[in-house]
């Protein structure tokens, strides 16, 4: 809980949703005032087109608090909403409304009934009015009601009568005033005269006038309300000052009544007309260009600095394009603010809410103007809750002098907020502060936040890819072992009898395409029965390995392929192999099985372990089928045994229905 003491000390807070010409003319009498009593002062601007409450100024009121807060008028009824409930919610600030009546505090505000009275009298004065055109401003809006019912008095006592069609809604708003009034004269409505409710309706009327080819003030007068001074190079405004610096004073002057308890009440501060040539028939119009016109009326000059603070905004917002961190973007602003006529400045960054306490956000300092505080902008600066605004070093510069706060963020996002200090408050300023500094810190940190998705999904895919890779890798595997298993021979572990034949109808079907030679061997132990009846039949097997391994290791070729046949028969596919070749690798066959020197005393051919080879070799083609180099191949050995055995023998392929 915040102490009233805490409180006190606090400063006075006025809660604008934009910082345009009126609230810029509003804030230097408050200042004034406030600062004769050393009061400071921290203006909150919020979005203009975000309605509601800002979460800063929740935070501001969660923290040490203002002492009193001066409430500027709000275009948004759920922003008016929020702020009642939000003040509602702490009685002990007091509250004064400026610029427009409230029923929940007291309220500083312009006479609109007599200066709109006094208008309406002055342009009946001017003679020959007869058809007035009414632009009316936001129904129930206080200010529109008021200025609309002294109008339309003041008009039935000048006896001009009202003709209701031509009353038309403004909206306090440029473009619907300038289609209202086109509307109007492309109708063919005749009028004499248009009353706008305020000062942006009356210029737009001017413009779809003049465009229209009319011409004020000669064919039709126009008037406003507020006098905002916003120059308009095709004529300067009849209007009634709200006396707004004067306004601003009374508003601090009562708020501080409030504090030192004075008893609640309202002020009605006196307008006055301000007469310029848009209802001046006498008068020539003011020529195009600006600087004529302000001459004629005496208006104040541009202030000081505006220009070179409009040119270093717009220097921002180009630099701002090519900012990659949010240090680029502290840097850029650094060195601009100077000439944005900024002479303190301080930009606070938050962290992510926590879940649990939104409430409680912290944030680091992430630029101070002038000088460098600790480790500003670097990610690592320490932290703090953002409901006190400024860390702790630093504190103390919310306790003076007048502190613009305002929220840096897009689309409801938060990002921070910045505090900062101008002498003469200038426009575009407060625009370039709040909607460049946090498209440009909001351009980063989603393209951050794409960057981090980016990288999450493709270690996620890299993850799925690689247990996919290790499942493929684990299936290859065990279909190769399967396949190894169902195509390999129990006892000599090389190539089965069916893996054979798909090798030779793979082999056959590959040259029957490209027309190149296949040979077949066949290979069969000689005397292997007399092996057996003299070693017994497991060395029988052992030898049957012996020879397998010959024959493997004499098969060189990528697609050779040696298969135990059945028995002790082998053969070898040798694809891509002349007759030539074959004889070369039946050969080599025999005389790797001659190496391993198993003996065979038994043998009538020589006392150790011999092969017989047939070679068939064909070109497959026309009618032959694999079954042909079978059949010659094994009529080959044949051949081979009844020569002697322990050699290779050839036989030619005969296709089996030539
Ligand atoms: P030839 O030189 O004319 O080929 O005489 P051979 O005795 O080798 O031919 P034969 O066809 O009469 O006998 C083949 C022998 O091979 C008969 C069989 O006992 C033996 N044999 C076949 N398969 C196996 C086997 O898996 N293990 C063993 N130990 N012997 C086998
Ligand atoms: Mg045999
Ligand atoms: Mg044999």
């Amino acid at each position: 809980m915040i102490s009233q003491a805490d409180r006190g000390r606090g400063p006075v807070i006025v809660v604008a949703d934009f910082l345009g010409a009126y609230s810029l003319r509003l804030i230097p009498g408050i200042r004034e005032v406030l600062q004769a009593r050393g009061v400071p002062l921290l203006v909150h601007v919020h979005d203009y087109f975000t309605p509601g409450v800002s979460p800063l100024l929740r935070h501001v009121f969660a923290g040490a608090g203002p002492r009193a807060a001066i409430v500027l008028p709000m275009s948004k009824a759920q922003s008016r909403d929020d702020l009642d409930r939000l003040l509602a919610a702490h009685p002990d600030v007091p509250a004064v409304a400026l610029g427009t009546a409230s029923g929940q505090r007291p309220s500083v505000r312009a006479d609109n009934r007599t200066g709109m009275a006094e208008l309406v009298r002055h342009v009946v004065d001017q003679g020959g009015v007869q058809r007035v055109v009414l632009v009316r401003g936001v129904p129930h809006h206080v200010d529109s009601v008021e200025r609309e019912a002294a109008a339309r008095e003041t008009l039935a006592q000048a006896g001009v009568l009202l003709d209701e069609s031509l009353v038309v809604e403004g909206g306090f708003a440029r473009d619907v005033t300038y289609d209202a009034i086109s509307a109007l004269v492309r109708a063919g409505h005749r009028f004499d005269a248009v009353v706008a409710l305020n000062d942006e309706m009356a210029l737009a009327a001017v413009d779809a006038l003049c465009d229209h080819g009319l011409d004020v003030p000669g064919d039709v007068l126009v008037t406003g309300f507020d006098d905002d001074e916003t120059p308009h190079p095709r004529c300067s405004l009849t209007t009634v000052s709200q006396q707004l610096h004067q306004q601003g004073r009374r508003a601090a002057e009562l708020v501080l009544d409030l504090m030192d308890g004075a008893p609640a009440h309202d002020v009605l501060v006196e307008t006055t007309l301000v007469r310029r040539s848009s209802t001046a028939r006498a008068l020539p119009a003011a020529p195009s260009g600006t600087p004529a016109a302000r001459a004629e009326t005496g208006r104040d000059a541009v202030p000081a600095g505006q220009a070179a603070a409009t040119n270093a905004a717009l220097d921002l917002n180009r630099a701002f394009m090519s900012c990659a961190g949010e240090q680029d973007v502290m840097r850029e602003l650094g060195a601009r603010l100077a000439r944005l006529q900024v002479s303190r400045c301080f930009v606070v960054l938050y962290d992510p809410a926590p879940e649990e306490h939104p409430a409680e956000r912290r944030g680091r300092l992430a630029l101070v103007h002038p000088g460098v505080v600790g480790a500003q902008g670097a990610p690592e600066a320490p932290r703090f809750p953002v409901a006190d605004l400024l860390p702790p070093g630093v504190r103390h510069e919310l306790a003076h002098g007048t502190l613009l706060l305002q929220p840096l963020g897009v689309r409801g996002h938060e990002l921070g907020h910045v505090l900062y200090e101008q002498q003469s408050l200038l426009q575009h300023t407060a625009e370039v502060l709040r909607m460049d500094v946090s498209l440009a810190l909001d351009t980063i940190a989603r393209h951050r936040e794409l960057e981090a998705t980016v990288a999450r999904r493709t270690e996620q895919l890299r993850r799925e890819i690689s247990v996919r890779e290790r499942a493929e890798a684990d299936l290859r595997a065990a279909n190769a072992e399967l396949r190894r298993s169902l195509h390999r021979d129990g006892l000599t572990g090389i190539a089965n009898r069916s893996a054979f034949d798909e090798h030779l109808a793979w082999a056959w079907a590959r040259h029957r395409g490209d027309g190149g030679e296949l040979s077949l061997l066949f290979v069969d132990v000689d005397c292997f029965k007399l092996y057996n009846d003299t070693y017994g039949h497991l060395r029988g097997d052992t030898a049957l390995r012996a020879v397998a391994q010959a024959m493997e290791a004499a098969t060189l070729a990528p697609g050779d392929l040696a298969a135990r046949f059945g028995g002790e028969e082998f053969a070898v596919v040798l694809p891509g192999t002349g007759s030539a070749g074959a004889v070369v690798v039946a050969e080599r066959i025999r005389q790797g099985v001659r190496r391993c020197a198993i003996e065979h005393r038994a043998s009538p051919v020589v006392p150790w372990l011999t092969v017989s080879i047939g070679v068939a070799t064909t070109r497959p083609g026309g009618a032959l089928v694999p079954q042909d180099l079978v059949q010659a191949a094994d009529e080959a050995v044949y051949a081979a045994k009844t020569a002697g055995r322990d050699r290779a023998e050839r036989r030619p392929v005969v296709g089996a229905r030539s």
